[in-house]
């Protein structure tokens, strides 16, 4: 293939990519986005191995056969709830190949045609240095920040926020020197200055990431996404591969994009995540405290309710995930539909535990997309509502986000399903959810919680309503 096709092909490629961004942000045109994101790759890779001066073909296929299979069968096998931490781990590896990229760069740049030989010595070019120390820099943090983000979502270490005294210095600190060790290899090609920042980076990636707590890890996972995108970007420009710096510049800007929205989502800062702490002095679980009555029914109560009632709205929540309800939830409406009961779903953007979470999966159960209606355009709707239905949700229904100035979601927009005429809280217990902070609405007078799995909350007022 000569060069002129392969760059053709990889701007074709370079399109694909940025038109699966485009199909991906939305539930219908999500597959096709998802086809061109596939058909681009498979483009790249192809292009990339019938381009000039190839060696080692059948390295590259062997390991292109191996990875391939380790990550179809860990991609089929992984549970939903669990996505977080595996796009963490996949990002440690992003990490890791631009720092052994870089090393590789570094050790051998003739090979990459990136110096030339001056009074006998050979000399790298000052802006590929300016890319491979960035690249290797960022690489480095990715890779170790995102193996600690993985050990946190996994269970593997603690999920709680770890903090030390003068934390926040030393890191700002390491840092700074980062940047100065950069300019100093710059200007002395020094194979010692080069590894000292791969070491530096290696352990701001551990120190930046262990302060984060619980709540704020997906926040975090999205942050790596974005790191590992920029980290492809710089090493792009080492292998003057311009395929490698459009793609990862898409997933640096996305990730920092989603960064944003979940911020937003939150109410937080991306400045207030990134220091961490967040989450970590409240025990998740702990059960509600309040001397209030709490009205518990049952299935049959909630089936004669949702019978009654002419609107529902249901809010679905991590809960639901867990329990993978929403198939016996998606059945449920279909007969609540058939009783002439109008239903509609309310998704906030931060329910579940990645943004879209809940859109996947009500998509998954079939339900249709008119159904759904983002916190925005159903908010007001709960006031003329007679049944607010909320499935394994928690946090994003908690009444403290506009009441409590001192409760750490005050500010998260709500769904405001208190206005409802009735509140069904479908929920294994009086626990709190992921911010760990206990929901007053549980004891609200027009609430009636219905304690179970649920899954089989859902199958239980399916059979009651079809008595
Ligand atoms: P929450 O974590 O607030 O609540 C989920 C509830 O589900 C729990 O209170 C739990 O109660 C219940 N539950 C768990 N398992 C089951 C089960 N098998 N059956 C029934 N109920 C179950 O979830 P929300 O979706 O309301 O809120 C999301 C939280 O995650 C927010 O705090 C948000 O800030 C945070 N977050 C979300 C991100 C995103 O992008 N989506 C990103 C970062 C953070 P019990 O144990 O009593 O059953």
């Amino acid at each position: 293939m000569s060069l002129a096709l392969s760059q053709f092909c990889y701007l074709i490629s370079a399109v694909c990519s940025i038109l699966a961004l485009r199909g991906l942000s939305g539930p219908e045109s999500a597959k096709t986005g998802l086809r061109l994101g596939i058909a681009g790759m498979v483009l790249a890779i192809l292009t990339t191995l019938l381009m000039p001066g190839m060696h080692s073909f059948f390295l590259i296929v062997l390991g292109i056969a191996i990875g391939g299979a380790v990550g179809a069968g860990i991609a089929l096998k992984i549970e939903m709830t669990a996505l977080p931490q595996l796009v963490a781990a996949f990002h440690s590896l992003v990490g890791l190949a631009a720092v052994m990229i870089a090393g590789a760069a570094f050790g051998s740049p003739d090979s990459y045609h990136i110096s030339e030989v001056i009074n006998g010595a050979t000399r790298i070019h000052p802006g590929s240095l300016v890319e491979m120390s960035l690249g290797v820099a960022i690489g480095a943090i990715t890779f170790t920040g995102s193996i600690i983000a993985w050990g946190k979502l996994q269970g593997v270490i603690t999920g709680k926020p770890v903090v030390f005294k003068g934390q926040h210095p030393i890191n700002a600190g390491l840092g700074g020197l980062l940047l100065v060790l950069i300019i100093l290899l710059v200007l002395t090609q020094s194979a010692f200055l080069f590894w000292l920042i791969v070491l530096i980076a290696l352990s701001l990636g551990v120190l930046m990431i262990i302060p984060i707590g619980g709540a704020d890890m997906p926040v975090i996972v999205s942050m790596l996404n974005s790191y590992s995108g920029w980290a492809a970007a710089g090493i792009g420009f080492t292998l003057q591969n311009p395929l490698l710096i459009i793609v990862g510049a898409l997933v640096g800007a996305s990730g920092a994009i989603l960064s944003y929205i979940m911020c937003k989502g939150m109410n937080r800062s991306f400045f207030n995540v990134i220091l961490g702490g967040f989450g970590g002095e409240v025990a998740a679980g702990a059960a509600a405290k309040s001397d209030k009555p709490v009205k518990i029914g049952s299935a049959d109560d909630a089936a004669f309710i949702l019978k009654n009632a002419s609107s529902v709205i249901i809010v679905p929540g991590y809960g639901m995930a867990v329990a993978q309800a929403q198939h016996a939830l998606r059945e449920m409406a279909d007969v609540l539909k058939k009783e002439g009961v109008k239903v509609r779903y309310a998704i906030h953007p931060v329910a579940g535990r990645m943004p879209g979470h809940m859109n996947v999966l009500l998509a998954e159960a079939n339900v249709p997309y008119e159904d759904v209606l983002e916190l925005e355009e159903i908010n007001r709707d709960f006031a003329q509502t007679d049944v607010a239905f909320v499935i394994g949700a928690n946090d994003i229904t908690n009444p403290a986000a506009k009441k409590d100035p001192a409760s750490p979601i005050y500010g998260m927009p709500i769904l405001d399903v208190e206005a409802a005429g009735t509140v069904l809280f479908v929920k294994r217990s009086l626990g709190s959810g992921y911010a760990g902070i206990d929901n007053e609405l549980f004891f609200y007078d027009n609430t009636m919680m219905l304690l179970g799995d649920a899954k089989q909350m859902c199958e239980g007022i399916i059979k009651a309503l079809e008595h």
